[in-house]
């Protein structure tokens, strides 16, 4: 196939452009393999069960302790009777011996409830400082996955730019280029990632063999416009070291050995 060097050489670009839109992909699978974002909300939503647990803890707790003043109260008002009674004056001998060993059945009730109570309290103070730690750690944790989804939010929307922007560049590339050599250039683009490559010395920039000698005669041969092929990678050869608009088969030979 014989094609205009300076259009052989806009493969190059193509081929720029189409390894740019491979490693957009990776960057989007690498983007979408990141466990960073999921993460951080698995560990909010943990710190948001943990805070809600704590919290319907401390009401049976409240509820507890409402139960157990409730309960003093009665038991304040039954002794604050009984003393009534027994200031009166007017029970009897054996009623005041009845309403005496109330009372301390009465108090002995009262300072097992109220310890009941500061047991109760103790605890709910505890969870109170586990309950504020976790809030605490919810915030942070909110706040980092904030920024992890800013950082993939930011990630995606430059992947996005750029990738229309090759796309837009390789539409005009190919529209630029002859179709004959788009076609053979997405052919071999089809079976491997680099489909043109420099010839850079006697070594391919694409499977970067070194080639020999005798591999390089027909190279160093050929027209300037016969578009070239790398014997061991199969992709097109682009001669960058030769003007674009150099001469024709007749005297290309003397320009080939001015620059190769
Ligand atoms: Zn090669």
């Amino acid at each position: 196939m014989k094609a205009d060097l300076f259009d052989q050489r806009r493969l190059l670009d193509l081929q720029a452009v189409d390894t740019l839109l491979t490693q957009l992909k990776q960057r989007r699978r690498r983007l979408d393999e990141d466990t960073t974002p999921a993460d951080a909300r698995r560990r909010v939503q943990a710190l948001n069960d943990r805070a809600a647990s704590l919290t319907a803890d401390i009401a049976d707790l409240d509820r507890d302790i409402g139960r157990i003043e409730r309960e003093v109260e009665l038991v304040t008002k039954r002794a604050d009777a009984d003393r009534d009674r027994m200031a009166s004056g007017t029970a009897g001998a054996k009623e005041l011996e009845g309403l005496q060993s109330e009372l301390e059945s009465l108090a002995r009730r009262q300072r097992s409830l109220e310890d009941d109570e500061l047991e109760l309290m103790e605890r709910r103070e505890a969870l109170e400082a586990e309950l504020e730690a976790a809030r605490a750690q919810t915030i942070e944790a909110q706040h980092a996955l904030d920024e992890a989804e800013a950082a993939r939010n930011r990630a995606l929307a430059a992947i996005e730019a750029e990738t229309a922007d090759a796309e837009s560049d390789r539409i005009a590339l190919t529209i630029s280029i002859p179709d004959r050599l788009v076609e053979l250039y997405e052919r071999i683009h089809a079976r491997q990632p680099i489909a043109a490559a420099e010839l850079v010395g006697r070594r391919c920039e694409s499977c970067r063999i070194e080639k020999s000698p005798a591999d390089m005669a027909p190279l160093r041969a050929a027209a300037i416009d016969e578009v070239l092929r790398c014997e061991e990678c199969g992709c097109v050869l682009i001669r960058t070291e030769l003007p674009s608009h150099g001469p024709r088969r007749d005297t290309s030979e003397d320009e080939l050995k001015k620059y190769t």
